[in-house]
C-alpha cells in the first residue's frame, strides 16, 4: 500500500527556489483512499504510546495532525511561523541553508509532563522538527514519537531531532 502512496506523490523541479525538487502531496490529499491510508499508517507509528497531545507544524503538519490526534482522543496543538498565534508565545529561531526561520507554540498549549506525538508531512534536513522538539521540551513536555509522512533519508535529517522514536512511512533515497 505505500506503493500507492509513493506513486501519487509528485515532483516539482525549481519549487519553491531553483534547484529544490519539491515533493508535492496535493495528490494524496486529494484522493480520499490515499488520504486515509498516509492518517493511518502515520497514526499507527505512535501504536500503544499513551498521547495527550499531537503536535502540528505549519503548514502542511496541520493537515494531518488533527484526525491523528482524534484516534488518540488527544487535543491538537499548531506549531506556527512566527506571527501567527493571537495569544501568549514561547519561539525559537533555527538556521535554515539559507538564513533563519522562527517557529512558536502558545505558552499554555502543552503542560509540563504532557506526552506528545509531533507531525509533520516531510523530514528534509530535521531543522523546523528539532526545533519543535526543544520549544515543546523547554514547556516541559515528553516528546515520544515524531512522524512524518516522508524522509528525505540523504539529508540525515533524524540525526538533528532529539527523540529516540522516529518514524516515517515513505523514505526517498
Ligand atoms: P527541514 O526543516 O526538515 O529542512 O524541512 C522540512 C519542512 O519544510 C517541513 O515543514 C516541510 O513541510 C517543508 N518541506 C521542505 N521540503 C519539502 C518538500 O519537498 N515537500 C514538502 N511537501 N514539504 C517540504
Amino acid at each position: 500500500m505505500p506503493d500507492k502512496l509513493r506513486a501519487a506523490i509528485r515532483d516539482v523541479p525549481n519549487f519553491p527556489k531553483e534547484g529544490i525538487i519539491f515533493k508535492d502531496i496535493t495528490p494524496v490529499l486529494g484522493d480520499p483512499e490515499l488520504l486515509q491510508l498516509s492518517i493511518d499508517q502515520m497514526a499507527a507509528t505512535a501504536d500503544g504510546l499513551e498521547i495527550d497531545k499531537v503536535v502540528g507544524i505549519d503548514a502542511r503538519g496541520f493537515i494531518f495532525a488533527p484526525p491523528i490526534a482524534l484516534k488518540y482522543k488527544a487535543g491538537f496543538v499548531p506549531v506556527r511561523k512566527k506571527g501567527k498565534l493571537p495569544w501568549n508565545t514561547k519561539s525559537i529561531r533555527y538556521s535554515l541553508e539559507y538564513g533563519e526561520n522562527e517557529i512558536e507554540i502558545h505558552e499554555d498549549a502543552v503542560k509540563p509532563g504532557d506526552k506528545v506525538l509531533l507531525i509533520d508531512d516531510l523530514l528534509a534536513t530535521g531543522g523546523t522538527a528539532a526545533a519543535a522538539v526543544k520549544l515543546l521540551k523547554q514547556l516541559g513536555a515528553e516528546v515520544v514519537c515524531v512522524t512524518f509522512l516522508i524522509e528525505l533519508d540523504f539529508l540525515n535529517g533524524r540525526e538533528a531531532i532529539d527523540c529516540e522514536n522516529i518514524h516515517s512511512i515513505l523514505h526517498y533515497s
